[in-house]
């Protein structure tokens, strides 16, 4: 038999067409990156959104606990004025009073030179501004343009370099606005690369109203991707919809190996409409194990500390994996 009508007999096989369609999926599946770091945002952009203000104690109680789940960066608090974000006054009593576990990154929010300030006198090594993808979301909050309030953060990027201190860029509003809509991939493309471009190490891109689609995500990242190499983006995705998960997935197709979550998925505020909170941490290691990405966090432990804030909290787990683990098993 020659080698061509073998191969054509070989092909027409039944078993070795379902092989052949195996094989194709293990090499999407090896695109995937064998590791993931989470960026743990429950103690800043979680509690920042809970309607109910915890004492410093339990905020560092619980920041010491995520540190013992193998979580590698938790974003510990934000140094704004108290007058805007009352939830993170104790920010400076919070930073200090953590056990510092070594290897852990504990990066701050700094929206100003004030802000970073503060934070470097209280030991911050990393922090994060923040930029909105929308116009009108930068009119509405700053009362400047995109490109105007990024411009305000130079001062802040200058001042660490020089304290060798890291700095992330966070980009708001990439796939939807509460106030215009639907957002261009070709603005979060211009803003990510302008705070990539002022000195910022990695650019997150948040949903942060949690409208995106495995769809839309896409066309976002294929824009941001012609300007930012996969290595230098995260996301952070919040599900609103009920597409974190799936938006999620959609970002390690691109090779997007940082993830932003928070644990049982605080900063959605069960009793207002609209509000939901960002990915949890609990279904986002679950999943990620589930591929075998490895994430290096012990998920029974972090079960465990989503258990302690919400019941801190008052408030019920927004974690579907926290609440079946503890159904099957009782702690
Ligand atoms: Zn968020």
């Amino acid at each position: 038999m020659k080698i061509t009508s073998s191969l054509q007999y070989l092909s027409s096989h039944p078993y070795l067409r379902r092989l052949g369609s195996r094989r194709f999926f293990s090499t999407q599946k090896s695109s995937w990156p064998k590791s993931v770091r989470i960026v743990e945002v429950g103690p800043r952009d979680g509690l920042q959104n809970e309607p109910k203000i915890l004492p410093a104690a339990t905020k560092i109680e619980l920041i010491n606990r995520l540190s013992d789940t193998g979580l590698k960066t938790i974003e510990a608090t934000s140094f704004v004025s108290p007058k805007w974000v009352p939830q993170m006054a104790d920010n400076m009593e919070v930073l200090k009073g953590i056990a510092k576990k070594a290897g852990v990154s504990y990066p701050v929010l700094t929206p100003n030179i004030k802000g970073f300030e503060a934070a470097l006198a209280a030991g911050a090594t990393e922090v994060a501004v923040f930029g909105a993808a929308s116009e009108s979301f930068s009119q509405k909050n700053t009362n400047c343009s995109t490109a105007e309030s990024i411009e305000r953060f130079r001062v802040v990027l200058d001042a660490a370099k020089k304290a060798n201190v890291r700095v992330r860029g966070y980009v708001s509003t990439v796939i939807g606005c509460p106030y215009e809509g639907a957002i261009e991939p070709q603005a979060v493309a211009r803003v990510s690369k302008q705070l990539l471009d002022m000195g910022c190490y990695e650019i997150s891109l948040g949903d942060t109203i949690g409208v995106g689609t495995p769809g839309t995500m896409s066309k976002m990242l294929q824009e941001v991707l012609k300007v930012i190499p996969a290595d230098k983006l995260a996301v952070h995705c919040h599900d609103t919809y009920g597409q974190a998960l799936a938006n999620i997935l959609t970002s390690l197709e691109y090779g997007i190996s940082v993830v932003d979550s928070s644990v049982s998925g605080l900063g959605g505020c069960p009793y207002a409409r609209g509000a939901s909170g960002n990915a949890a941490t609990e279904d986002v290691v679950y999943m990620l194990h589930g591929l075998g990405i490895e994430t290096g966090v012990n998920l029974e432990k972090l079960v465990n500390v989503g258990k302690y804030i919400c019941e801190e909290l008052g408030r019920p787990s927004e974690s579907k994996v926290n609440r079946a683990m503890r159904k099957t098993k009782p702690q």
